[in-house]
């Protein structure tokens, strides 16, 4: 899962970097409101957090920009003040959710979770696709109900597929997420894919040519 991280505080930056790599997102940090625009309007994140009060451009201006673009990633706010006022103007701009500082990294976690779960239109933990089934907030997976040993790299993947909802992702999309900026080109995801296969059954990922990959039969 790749987030977009907007926040000019180096320090709360840095420290929410270090706790959401450690629950497996990739992340990517940015600093003022304009870089911030012009990158959730070109790349494709699987949620935003979006601190207020930036310089060059603020964080309202910044989700309505977006939203004006049709950008429907999730966003959830992060701010200062609680208070009542701005969170309505938040919700109004187009927040998913909105955080009051000072907070919890593990309650940004969870909600970022839920946020990027609702987006996918699923609301449980447990999805399954075939004979897989794969927990993504333990991030752990089971084939025909015997638990199998995945890299974080290789849940990445499957978690990635299980977001997608169906929807085949290539090659590329996968190797953009996995590894952020620097790509992970298309033969190591190539690799990637059928290590995962001699894991999980060559069955469950599906390969449709011209498109990309696709978990088989997947339920929410
Ligand atoms: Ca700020």
């Amino acid at each position: 899962m790749r987030v977009l991280l907007v926040e000019d505080d180096p320090v709360i930056s840095a420290a929410l970097k270090v706790s959401l790599e450690a629950a497996g997102f990739l992340v990517e940090a940015c600093g003022d409101g304009e870089r911030a625009w012009a990158l959730g309007s070109d790349e494709d994140f699987d949620a935003v957090i979006l601190d207020l009060g930036l310089p060059r451009l603020d964080g309202l201006s910044v989700l309505k920009r977006w939203r004006q673009e049709g950008r429907a990633m999730p966003v959830i706010i992060l701010s200062a003040r609680g208070s009542w006022a701005e969170k309505v103007e938040g919700i109004e701009a187009g927040a998913d959710d909105y955080l009051a500082k000072p907070f919890e990294p593990p309650e940004l976690i969870a909600r970022l979770r839920g946020l990027i779960r609702r987006a996918a239109g699923r609301t449980g933990n447990v999805i399954t696709a075939g004979r897989l089934s794969l927990d993504l907030f333990r991030a752990t997976a089971t084939y025909d109900g015997a638990q199998v040993r995945l890299s974080p790299l290789e849940f990445r993947l499957l978690d990635l597929l299980a977001n997608a909802g169906g929807r085949p992702l290539s090659a590329g999309e996968l190797g953009e997420h996995l590894h952020g900026t620097d790509m992970l080109d298309a033969n190591a995801v190539e690799a990637l894919v059928a290590r995962l296969r001699r894991k999980i059954g060559s069955e469950t990922i599906e390969t449709r040519r011209g498109f990309g990959y696709v978990l088989r039969d997947l339920a929410p």
